[in-house]
């Protein structure tokens, strides 16, 4: 077990398989983004045995993400690979599902229990406009694709104010109505270069629920309110599907978080929001045992911050969302 020194069991991994990505959300990233040489990111060999260490410390969830993770090389074997490794019991992805028509089945028959799909707007024309380069219509092939399979799906939306935070949230939250999914509302998060156009579109769970009640009627808690991960649940009446906020900056969860992240370029990170991380790449590279990479990742964990700073002004300038693996 590998807990934190406020009692905290950290036992999910979320891993950035690659920090390049075929869309250039506005919210994500700059489009002129530049990305590190492949040699610095960590190869499959390494991220395998890392998920094999992290294993060994009591991890049992892992999320593939990035970047877009469907456009790493061999994804389905490091999905595969995983899969295989003792100790491990949950397999998921977060994507942007444009290469899902053609993915979702090997992802599946490799292991993975669940896909999170990224889906801002309903609306061709504003899904064009945040995402800079994508088309809805592949996002929803793909969402197609993964139903197909059988794989458990959620949907996340990010809200960005004047872009997609009036009839968009409703419509994404209507299709709870006709379908099992869980479809996640995300209050933006700021960092890096694009912070500034974070911190000014930030919509908050109080309006969203406002908008899409006033719409749809009462959204009603599930579990008398508690979070689902990192999400509160709600339903419409008679819907088959929940509606989720995902509220990091309204209502944060980190006495909850269990989480910690593996960069593309081999870092720990113990929390999104803060900058502070350890390098596990460069000793693996310079030989550590396992014994040492154990000792290293341990005593990271031990340390992870408590929680974000936003409320005081604490932004993570080190890096953008893609390349830590939101
Ligand atoms: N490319 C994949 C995708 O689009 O889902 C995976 C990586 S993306 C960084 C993971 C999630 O982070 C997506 O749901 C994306 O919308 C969200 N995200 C990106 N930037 C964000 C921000 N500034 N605040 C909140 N969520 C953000």
């Amino acid at each position: 077990m590998a807990l934190d020194r406020f009692g905290r069991n950290i036992n999910y991994l979320r891993i950035s398989l690659t920090d390049r990505c075929n869309l250039r959300c506005v919210y994500c990233m700059p489009e002129d983004m530049t990305f590190r040489p492949r040699a610095e990111l960590l190869q499959d060999d390494e991220i395998i045995r890392l998920v094999g260490l992290f294993a060994g410390l009591g991890f049992h969830k892992f999320r593939l993400t990035g970047g877009e993770p469907t456009i790493r090389a061999n994804v389905v074997n490091i999905v595969k690979e995983i899969a295989a490794t003792p100790g491990v019991e949950k397999i998921a992805m977060t994507t942007n599902g444009l290469l899902l028509d053609r993915l979702a089945q090997p992802l599946a028959d490799a292991g993975m229990h669940r896909v999170n799909i990224s889906i801002d707007t309903l609306d061709p024309l504003k899904f064009k406009k945040l995402t800079r380069w994508g088309e809805v219509e592949d996002v929803w092939r793909g969402i197609r694709a993964a139903q197909a399979t059988g794989l458990e799906i959620k949907l996340n939306a990010v809200v960005v104010r004047n872009y997609n935070d009036r009839e968009d949230v409703v419509d994404l939250a209507r299709l709870t109505l006709y379908q099992p999914w869980q479809v996640r509302f995300i209050e933006m998060m700021p960092f890096g270069d694009v912070a500034d156009f974070q911190l000014a579109g930030v919509v908050t769970q109080d309006e969203l629920q406002q908008t899409i009640e006033a719409s749809l009627g009462a959204l009603m808690p599930v579990n008398q309110g508690e979070l689902d991960g990192e999400a509160s649940l709600y339903q419409l009446e008679n819907a088959p599907g929940r509606v989720g906020f995902i509220s990091s900056v309204s209502h944060p969860f980190c006495a909850s978080c269990n989480r910690a992240r593996l960069t593309a370029d081999g870092r720990l990170r113990l929390c999104l929001l803060r900058e502070k991380e350890v390098d596990l790449m460069t000793p693996m590279r310079a030989g550590a045992t396992d014994n040492e990479l154990h000792a290293i990742m341990k005593q990271g964990i031990w340390w992870k911050p408590w929680g974000h700073g936003l409320a005081q002004d604490v932004i993570p300038l080190n890096r953008v969302m893609s390349e830590i693996g939101g």
